[in-house]
């Protein structure tokens, strides 16, 4: 090989390799031209092999709690990070933000690496402004540990997002009684309602309705593999975008 197609290659750490999404991440790496797995870690594992390793990309796919430890290692070691651990709200992106102030490392959190669910969300943001009501119900499989989904969150701060800059008016419900939980739980005024059923894995459906019509957009990963060609993407770009936060694998597609 070439001392130029050797530079071309990005080394790579998993946080959280042994978990669900982790392993899948380890193999798609593993198989990516251009990309080198470098470090494998997780919960009992110490991130310092990271930096032996020479990672320059670590991804975390690991859990709300340990993310904010991860990033500030990685910044503090000059690696960056692909984010896709749930969880990040408005509070944590700050949080990050503050931690990466000033700093050369980049950090690119994505709630969603499928294609498909990227494309999901920017659909029901295009249409939310058309229509009196949104509502989001997103399924999951039962050993998810958050909700409501890191995707779900995202797309009501999408939808809320377009309806302002629209000027929507606020959306109809004459509930007056019911029990906690009934109506959901809501991300900026836009209900989100979390079903964890056995036998799922990711899905979402964004139900907008105006009178005399419905619109349903609906998102389903059949398989964690739907996630890798983003998380790979994300592993090879990350390096062109600014230092600091990224939020959304949309900011690395041609949309
Ligand atoms: P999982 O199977 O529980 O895997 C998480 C792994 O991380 C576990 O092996 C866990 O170990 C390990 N871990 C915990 N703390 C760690 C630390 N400090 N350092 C290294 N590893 C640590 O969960 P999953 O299903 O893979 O999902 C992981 C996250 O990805 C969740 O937040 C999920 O919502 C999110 N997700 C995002 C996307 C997306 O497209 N953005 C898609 C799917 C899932 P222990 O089990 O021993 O604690």
């Amino acid at each position: 090989m070439t001392a130029a197609l050797e530079q071309s290659v990005v080394k790579v750490a998993v946080f959280g390799a042994a978990g669900r999404m982790g392993q899948a991440v380890c193999r798609a790496v593993q198989d990516a031209s251009g990309l080198e797995l470098v470090a494998q870690i997780d919960v009992d594992d110490d991130p310092q092999r990271a930096v032996e390793a020479g990672a320059q990309v670590a991804v975390d796919f690991t859990q709300p709690g340990a993310t904010m430890q991860n990033i500030a290692f990685c910044a503090r070691n000059g690696i960056d990070v692909v984010v896709g651990t749930s969880g990040f709200d408005d509070a944590r992106q700050a949080e990050v933000r503050g931690l990466l102030h000033g700093g050369a490392a980049r950090v690119l959190v994505a709630p969603n690496f499928s294609i498909g669910g990227v494309l999901m969300m920017r659909f029901a943001a295009l249409a939310a402004p058309y229509f009196e009501s949104v509502e989001i119900v997103e399924l999951h499989h039962p050993d998810k540990v958050d909700a409501p989904s890191g995707t779900a969150t995202r797309t009501a701060e999408l939808i809320a997002e377009a309806r302002a800059k629209a000027g929507s008016a606020p959306m109809p419900d004459s509930t007056k009684t019911g029990l906690d939980g009934a109506r959901g739980a809501t991300v900026e005024d836009v209900p989100i309602h979390s079903v964890r059923l056995r036998g799922l894995i990711a899905h979402q459906e964004v139900l907008l309705g105006s009178v005399g019509e419905t619109l349903t957009v609906r998102h389903d990963s059949l398989d964690r593999a739907s996630f890798m060609p983003g998380v790979v993407l994300a592993c090879k770009k990350i390096g062109s975008l600014p230092a600091g936060l990224t939020v959304g694998l949309d900011t690395l597609l041609d949309l």
